[in-house]
């Protein structure tokens, strides 16, 4: 049989398996195997030679029965309903595993902002709140940033629907500037938690960070913070790559020079001449290996030549369902993304709080506070991987699924 390379479908797949374990029957999985609301919208916006282009949008609310929906807004060419759907429900699974009071939800506009002027990226943003504001709001759906969306695009969807509210409302949107009312620590949130995760893993297979060597795939925003928190914890991070190649050093690469070179889309190693490509580094000689950059990177073709003992998942989605099974088969101990990459959604929470009661913490609290929530989620889904002998993705899943579940249940909805 092919391998399955559709997020979608292979989300539902351990959606519908975990929901068994927990002993929910078949019309749970109906209500939860695809959003309960899916907007699909055109948005004109007035580009810079005059003409009008109209853009395809989507807002997915995946499930509202723990309380508002909250995810990213994308702003890429490969954006698609099947996707943003997917994505949507991934929030879902992450708000349940690190305890938000949230179900997920997610959104795309499908563009290509590297191609577009400021001018026509602050129009499409604004034309993007504009077209979602029925259904989203800071009590009903809370969108921040995701792929090719940043904190100047939510300050302009900020500001846009606080002009359409009539008053200031921050709490609408996540991943702003901090003038604008951001978190502190948000913009690294995603390596801390990934660094945490790591921390955690690490303990429970005896390996101390100071000696481990690690492999990062990936230098934008996850990768890159990453392999700085990593070394200087002490790690030797070995290798590193980006879309046009790998870097691979055994005595440890200068990771603060390399953070000094790399360009806003995470490129470094078009610098260099020795590099090696993102499949050799995926099987280099290492203890943990992080894909922290896109989809479908462990497959069935390279899963028997990963040589970790660890794999931390900070990318969504770069392990197919095949080489989970093979990895685990081969007592890699793999955390999935649903965990491993909760700290950006778990921040994003926290930015939200501090604008509904208007009083800021310090970064130093908003990482213990971080701290506290990821080792808490590792633990939870490490307790039930173990005790029932099963993975770190399908006891994840059974950890995230089940709060949506149980608040549908108690609401009437099944
Ligand atoms: P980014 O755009 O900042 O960086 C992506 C990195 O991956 C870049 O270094 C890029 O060169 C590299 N890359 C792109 N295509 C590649 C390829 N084909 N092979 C190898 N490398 C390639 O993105 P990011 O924000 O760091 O996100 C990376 C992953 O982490 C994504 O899967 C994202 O969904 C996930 N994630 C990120 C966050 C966050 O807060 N940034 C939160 C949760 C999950």
């Amino acid at each position: 049989m092919a391998e399955n390379l559709n997020l979608f479908t292979s989300t539902q797949e351990v959606i519908k398996k975990a929901l068994q374990k927990l002993g929910y029957d078949e019309s749970m999985y109906e209500l939860l195997k695809e959003p309960l609301r899916m907007l699909e919208v055109r948005i004109p916006v007035k580009m810079d030679n005059g003409q009008v282009k109209v853009f395809t949008g989507y807002r997915a609310q995946h499930n509202d029965a723990v309380g508002p929906t909250k995810g990213g807004v994308r702003f890429h060419p490969n954006v698609s309903e099947e996707e943003v759907k997917a994505l949507s429900m991934w929030m879902t699974l992450k708000a349940g595993i690190v305890d938000l009071p949230y179900g997920g939800g997610k959104g795309g506009v499908i563009c290509d902002p590297r191609q577009m002027s400021m001018g026509e990226l602050e129009r499409l943003s604004r034309g993007y709140v504009r077209a979602t504001s029925q259904i989203v709001g800071p009590t009903k759906d809370i969108p921040a940033p995701d792929v090719f969306t940043n904190a100047q695009i939510m300050a302009w969807m900020m500001d846009e629907y606080s002009r359409m509210d009539e008053f200031n409302s921050p709490g609408f949107i996540t991943g702003k500037p901090i003038v604008l009312g951001g978190s502190l620590g948000r913009d690294k949130a995603t390596a801390q938690g990934v660094t945490i995760v790591i921390e955690e893993a690490a303990k429970r297979r005896n390996i101390d960070i100071k000696d481990a060597r690690i492999v990062i795939q990936g230098f934008g925003n996850a990768g890159s913070f990453l392999a700085k928190f990593m070394s200087d914890l002490g790690a030797k991070v070995v290798g590193i790559s980006d879309a046009y190649g790998a870097l691979y050093d055994p005595e440890g690469l200068d990771i603060d020079y390399l953070l000094d070179r790399r360009d806003s889309f995470g490129t470094v190693t078009t610098l260099f001449e020795n590099t090696i490509s993102n499949k050799e580094l995926l099987e280099l000689e290492c203890d943990i290996l992080v894909p922290a950059a896109i989809e479908n990177q462990l497959t069935a073709e390279n899963a028997h030549r990963i040589k970790a003992s660890i794999v931390v998942e900070a990318a969504n989605g770069p392990t197919t369902s095949e080489a989970t099974k093979i990895l685990n088969e081969r007592g890699i101990l793999l955390v999935p993304d649903v965990l491993a990459s909760a700290g950006g959604v778990t921040v994003s929470y926290f930015e939200w709080v501090q604008n509904n009661q208007g009083y800021y913490w310090t970064e130093e609290e908003v990482n213990e506070k971080l701290l506290k929530k990821m080792v808490e989620a590792f633990d939870n889904v490490y307790t039930v991987a173990t005790s029932r002998n099963i993975d770190m993705r399908l006891a994840a899943y059974m950890v995230g699924v089940r709060k949506t579940a149980e608040a549908s249940r108690f609401r009437g909805w099944v």
